[in-house]
């Protein structure tokens, strides 16, 4: 009999694994709990702003090979917008000044050695410092490997590492930070192009993927939430929804593609992060003035990146578990006087929404990231994956790809 494998989860990592398996020719099922897919990477119709928003702007690098790889193969490049050059424009509203980093195209880092390229007050040496990352040295926070102070940290490598890693990079995992380095400015200039998803998250990421399912023998369950597996002799027999069991015979697989919180409600023994980090976003309606660039660091403020799209303004906070006591009122007038202060808008705030995510992301701490599983589990026929897996990345869109993509492999061979 033909092999179909049940994933779990209609996340990026779900997705990623059933259209590698469908790539392949393999039936799929997704089963997701919710009624809808995307997971942390969603819209949704917001009434109290009247717009279709995003749960979270997110970022993609050029150097994003899995995540932009995806989205080819469900033919949705097109759907995202890249900038054509990984130039970073800054505002610091303490010292009232911006500057642009411009990382340039090349792989050579020159920008270090241009003072109008890089931040202010900083040097070339400064830079040269994360050089020391690369030493195959055991996990540990950064501060035990870099300077974590002074201005090129400050201006420079925690705006971008904190947007990386969604924890203060600090107190970061080393193996994690060098690892987003690798991936990125070690790369050179051509590997740190942001990409933006400015028709929203689900008509880039996410309904281009179901299309692709369902015209390569996928199916789709929605509200499908999985209580229990059923096993015996080291392989999973039966998936219990509630409202009855779902059979996997010998030949059939499962990708568990839930969140660590979830998959240790189904299998209790599993090790896997426990300790998570927020975000907030914050979403304007207004058409913003004309000439700003599409995207701001903000640093001394509330927010740290805004965002100007064709019919919004949007404003991120990383590792924003502070914020999470402030009223949402409170959030959108401090976030909304920071993009006042950086562009021509009015004074009184627009029609808004602010979306916080307490769980956004695992805390990409050493001791976090020491336990993340592999793939494999005691079942012979059960292949995990999510962001939170082994990956070897933070909590993103290219480790939840790259673990479905993984996850596909492994089942293929079960
Ligand atoms: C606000 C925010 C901003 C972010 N910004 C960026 C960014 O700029 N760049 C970037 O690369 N990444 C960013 N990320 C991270 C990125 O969104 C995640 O890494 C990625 O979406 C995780 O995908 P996943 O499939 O691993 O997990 P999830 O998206 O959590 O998917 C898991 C799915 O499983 C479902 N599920 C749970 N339990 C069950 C069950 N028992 N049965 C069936 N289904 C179940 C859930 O409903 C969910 O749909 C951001 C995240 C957030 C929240």
């Amino acid at each position: 009999m033909a092999k179909t494998v049940h994933i779990i989860g209609g996340g990026l990592a779900g997705l990623s694994a059933a259209v590698d398996l469908a790539a392949r020719g393999v039936a799929t099922v997704v089963h997701e709990a919710t009624d809808q897919a995307g997971g942390r990477c969603r819209s949704y119709d917001d009434a109290q702003s009247g717009m279709r928003i995003d749960n979270g702007t997110h970022i993609l690098l050029s150097g994003n090979t899995a995540a932009l790889g995806f989205l080819d193969r469900i033919g949705a490049t097109k759907l995202i917008s890249g900038a054509p050059r990984a130039r970073f424009p800054f505002s610091d509203l303490g010292l009232n000044r911006r500057w642009t980093l411009d990382l340039g195209a090349g792989r050579l880092p020159l920008w270090m050695f241009d003072r109008r390229r890089r931040a202010p007050d900083t040097r070339a040496r400064d830079y040269l410092a994360l050089a020391r990352l690369m030493l195959p040295v055991p996990d540990r926070t950064l501060s035990k490997v870099l300077n974590c102070k002074g201005p090129a940290y400050e201006q420079v490598m925690r705006p971008l590492l904190l947007a990386a890693l969604n924890t203060d990079p600090s107190e970061a995992s080393s193996d994690l930070v060098r690892a987003v380095v690798q991936g990125s400015i070690a790369q050179g200039g051509g590997a740190c192009r942001p990409y933006l998803a400015p028709h929203g998250l689900s008509a880039a990421f996410v309904e281009p993927a179901i299309a692709y399912l369902k015209n390569n023998r996928g199916v789709l369950y929605f509200s499908h939430q999985l209580r229990r597996l059923d096993a015996t002799a080291g392989a999973v027999t039966g998936l219990d929804f509630g409202d009855g069991v779902v059979a996997v015979g010998p030949q059939d697989a499962v990708v568990l593609a839930i969140p660590p919180w979830a998959a240790r409600s189904i299998i209790p023994e599993l090790k896997a992060p426990d300790e998570f980090r927020a975000i907030v976003n914050a979403h304007f309606r207004i058409t913003p003035p004309s000439g700003v660039e599409p995207m701001l660091g903000i640093l001394n403020g509330t927010a740290e990146w805004i965002f100007f799209f064709d019919d919004r303004i949007s404003a991120t906070i990383s590792g924003a578990d502070r914020f999470m006591h402030h009223t949402k009122d409170e959030l959108a007038g401090m976030i909304w006087r920071d993009v006042q202060r950086v562009a021509d808008v009015p004074a009184e705030l627009p029609p808004w929404q602010i979306v916080r995510e307490r769980r956004a992301t695992f805390a990409a701490t050493p001791a976090q990231n020491a336990k993340r599983p592999g793939i494999g589990t005691a079942w012979r026929n059960l292949a995990l994956a999510g962001d939170w897996t082994d990956t070897g990345l933070p909590a993103t869109i290219e480790s939840a790809v790259r673990s479905g993509t993984r996850a596909a492999a492994f089942v293929m061979q079960s």
